[in-house]
């Protein structure tokens, strides 16, 4: 189906990415899955490329573009020309915006430049041991020294957690109230700062996911992000982000099967007709297309609220429910329709199917989700029980 969202700037900002990522990612996808790891000169060269933090300021050495759809470029030719294990957006979007909205001048001066050029690699860091979904149930503390603050704590399940280079970390700064939390900056380089292994996983290996530690990392006063006491709600005026940018990978991800998956079916014979023949493979291929068309479609229009600064936290946990169930469904289906090549790990099928196994845990699994959808509609379990 056309897309109605991108205009000609959109098409050949494209067709530059598709190069860089034809070029220099794919040939090292094997590789890097192997390592359990990407290499972190797939961000200096991203960075070369103008692909890293697009939206900061030109005086930090960025383009100042706010227009997602650029982004969103970048996410779709990641996945279908590199993997979707390489993080560029979290580092980018998720990440980078903390530091542009929130952090100090000395910070920015510092830090941004480094950011777009890739040579800090950036990660966030809330997950602990005993508080995922449950954020308000964090341990990790930080305590006022001067006008330091002193952190201690660890976090697990951090993505970039060892090519980062730079962790925003939230951490309770109010003992006793569930929202008394903050957000500060840590620098690999700061003392009493370290990183577990890197987290052996079912997919996503090209991506590096760690444990890390704070033992008494001092923090000095421009590493901390707005607010000391407000983290809670600034990492909840983020998440309508994080989460537009999970749907956006989820889709992408799973267009890039469907596709995959059309080739093979149409190679692939058995009882003297194509894979595709069957009506089985017919109806479940028009089922996917249908179910994909649409998905799209609310995607870009979520992407276009989301320009205009209408994208509500709401929408964006539809959008990222819709997306990471259906792209496990098309996974399935595509495996399927693969047969036992499709188990095989020399098809890409199969490392797409675990990799997509973790798009309804993260970032919000789909359980909250729902929790908060169905909290927008009025039904509120803790209203409902009075
Ligand atoms: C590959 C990977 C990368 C990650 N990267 C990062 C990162 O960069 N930074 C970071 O901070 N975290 C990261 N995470 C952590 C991720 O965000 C958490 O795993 C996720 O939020 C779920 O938390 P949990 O694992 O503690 O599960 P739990 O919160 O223990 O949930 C277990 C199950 O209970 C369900 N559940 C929980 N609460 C409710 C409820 N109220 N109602 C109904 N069901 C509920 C959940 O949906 C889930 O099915 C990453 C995780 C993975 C696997």
């Amino acid at each position: 189906m056309k897309r109605m969202i991108f205009d000609d700037d959109h098409d050949m900002f494209r067709d530059g990415v598709r190069r860089f990522m034809q070029s220099e990612i794919e040939p090292k996808i094997e590789q890097w899955r192997e390592n359990g790891c990407c290499d972190p000169v797939a961000f200096l060269r991203a960075g070369e490329q103008g692909l890293l933090c697009m939206w900061a300021d030109e005086k930090y050495g960025g383009l100042g573009i706010e227009d997602f759809r650029f982004e969103q470029v970048v996410i779709e030719e990641t996945i279908r020309h590199g993997d979707i294990g390489l993080f560029l957006t979290l580092h980018s979007r998720l990440v980078g915006p903390y530091i542009g909205h929130l952090g100090s001048e000395p910070l920015k001066a510092r830090l941004l430049p480094k950011c777009i050029s890739g040579e800090t690699i950036l990660g966030i860091a809330m997950t602990e041991p005993n508080a995922g979904s449950d954020l308000a149930g964090m341990k990790s503390r930080a305590t006022r020294d001067g006008d330091d603050w002193i952190l201690n704590g660890s976090k697990t399940f951090i993505s970039n957690g060892i090519n980062g280079g730079a962790f925003i970390v939230a951490a309770r700064t109010v003992p006793g109230k569930p929202h008394g939390i903050g957000l500060f900056v840590v620098e690999d380089d700061m003392q009493g700062f370290s990183r577990g292994r890197n987290l052996k996983k079912m997919g996503l290996k090209t991506q590096d996911t760690a444990e890390l530690f704070f033992e008494n990392v001092r923090i000095p006063a421009e590493n901390v992000l707005g607010d000391p006491e407000k983290g809670f709600y600034n990492l909840m005026h983020h998440l309508a982000e994080e989460r537009l940018i999970s749907a956006c990978q989820e889709v992408a991800h799973a267009q890039v099967a469907f596709d995959l998956t059309m080739d093979y079916i149409l190679e692939r014979k058995a009882f003297g007709k194509p894979i595709a023949a069957f009506q089985n493979s017919r109806f479940k291929m028009a089922e996917m297309r249908t179910s994909l068309d649409i998905l799209q479609t609310f995607i870009d229009q979520c992407v276009l609220l989301h320009n205009q600064g209408e994208l509500s936290a709401e929408l964006a946990a539809e959008a990222k429910l819709f997306a990471s169930e259906l792209e496990s469904t098309v996974m399935d289906n595509c495996v399927q329709l693969h047969g036992g090549s499709g188990y095989m790990s020399e098809y890409r099928i199969s490392h797409m199917f675990t990799d997509a196994r973790v798009s309804r845990i993260y970032a919000g699994s789909s359980e909250i989700m729902k929790e908060i959808i169905a909290r927008s509609i009025g039904l509120d379990e803790r209203k409902l029980l009075g």
